[in-house]
């Protein structure tokens, strides 16, 4: 029978691998997060007493070689491992993207052996935890004009700047920080927080409240040679980590449309008014037939990006149609959920608001809406339209 959770029975394409892995990450999800996700949220923290049983569970470094403590798993794997952590909370599935794609990745794909030995097995146990400080308080969507230095002394360089919006920067052991050298051409350092880096917490955010938000202050922060990223020379480095991360988050964003959808759906069957259901009425069933479609594009697009992936065709165009687009349905959808569970649908109990505004910052991080609508509009006309 069809059944509206695998409307186009995409659950026949999967080895039971991966249905193993999506029903252990549910399970996770269901029993450890949801439960207790909204007093974090509430309380603007995140839940730390989750890393353990992330780690355990292997969900960092999922698409990371097995010989660095990686899962070794492909980025199918990694998209269903984001979907359903998204399905709880997008702080939690950030945790798991930054320490994965913004931490795991530059340090495996610019890394040096060392580099890679020293630091993968530890952040993959989350024994170490890091964050990705790129983006700055006059650099945003154009992280090109950093105002972050690099100074080389001898052996060393002296690194100084601010980074802003840095999410796990308040927990993180290390930080990956991208800076300007000398020649004006963007680096990447591995700064170990005894190295001397500073962290302060951004509080009164009202989206993606259990996540951990911080500034990176780097006042004249010496680093070893030995901690600068080899293989990163120039503004492509960063950019391969966001497009990494992307991914997850156009998977991700299917995970929160998929339980909207769950959600508004029973709640529609038992809330009666006017002496029937509400589910009877046409508007709401127009509602929740957008809500479908809505959920089940953007669940097509995460898996095509998958394959594309593992054909070795995905391109970064790809992907910034797949973060624009789903984001955006999923905003769309949370909406119609929250209007279709009335005054209810404002309560953190329902879980519906609270995926709505944290996909506020969702749509904003790793390139805007607008900043993908330009890059497709770049693939369209050839013409780059980012500058006057
Ligand atoms: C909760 C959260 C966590 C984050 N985590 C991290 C992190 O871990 N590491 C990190 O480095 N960064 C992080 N960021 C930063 C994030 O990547 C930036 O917020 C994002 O790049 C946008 O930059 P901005 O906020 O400065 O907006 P701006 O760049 O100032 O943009 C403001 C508005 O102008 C629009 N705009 C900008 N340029 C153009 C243009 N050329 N044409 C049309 N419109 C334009 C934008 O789309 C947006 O609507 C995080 C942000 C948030 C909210």
């Amino acid at each position: 029978m069809l059944k509206y959770e695998d409307f186009f029975l995409l659950d026949e394409k999967l080895s039971s691998e991966y249905k193993v892995l999506r029903e252990s990450v549910r399970k996770f999800v269901d029993n450890e997060v949801i439960p207790i996700i909204s007093e974090y949220w509430e309380n603007g923290k995140f839940p730390r007493r989750l890393i353990s049983k992330i780690a355990e569970l292997g969900l960092v470094g999922s698409y990371m070689p097995v010989e660095y403590g990686g899962g070794g798993f492909d980025k199918l794997a990694y998209g269903i491992i984001t979907r359903e952590l998204e399905r709880g909370d997008s702080g939690i599935r950030s945790f798991v993207s930054v320490q994965t794609s913004l931490v795991m990745y530059p340090i495996l794909t610019f890394g040096s052996e060392n580099q890679r030995k020293k630091y993968l097995p530890k952040l993959a146990s989350c024994e170490v935890i890091g964050c990705f400080g790129l983006t700055e308080p006059d650099a945003g969507s154009d992280p090109s004009s950093m105002k972050t230095r690099a100074y080389r002394k001898g052996n060393k360089w002296i690194l100084r700047g601010t980074k802003m919006w840095i999410t796990n920067a308040n927990i993180s052991d290390i930080a990956i920080i991208w800076a300007k050298d000398d020649d004006n051409i963007i680096r990447g350092f591995i700064v170990e927080r005894d190295m001397g880096y500073k962290t302060k917490e951004m509080k009164g955010k009202i989206s993606l409240r259990a996540s951990d938000t911080g500034e990176v202050i780097l006042d004249d922060v010496e680093v070893p040679e030995e901690n600068r990223l080899p293989f990163a020379e120039g503004l492509k480095a960063p950019l391969m980590c966001l497009n990494q991360a992307r991914f997850g988050i156009a998977w991700g964003a299917v995970g929160i449309a998929q339980f909207c959808l769950e959600t508004a759906l029973k709640y529609s069957k038992e809330r009666i008014m006017f002496s029937n259901p509400i589910a009877s009425y046409q508007l709401t069933q127009q509602k929740l037939a957008d809500i479908l479609t809505y959920t089940q594009n953007a669940n097509l697009i995460a898996y095509r990006i998958a394959e594309l992936e593992k054909e070795g065709k995905l391109s970064h165009y790809h992907i910034s149609y797949a973060k624009r687009y789903n984001v955006r349905a999923a905003k769309v959808v949370s909406e119609m959920a929250r209007s279709i569970l009335g005054a209810n649908g404002i309560m953190l109990d329902y879980h519906i608001m609270r995926h709505m505004t944290n996909l506020e910052a969702v749509e904003t991080y790793e390139g805007t809406y607008e900043i993908h609508t330009l890059i497709l509009g770049e693939f369209l006309t050839g013409m780059e339209s980012f500058r006057k």
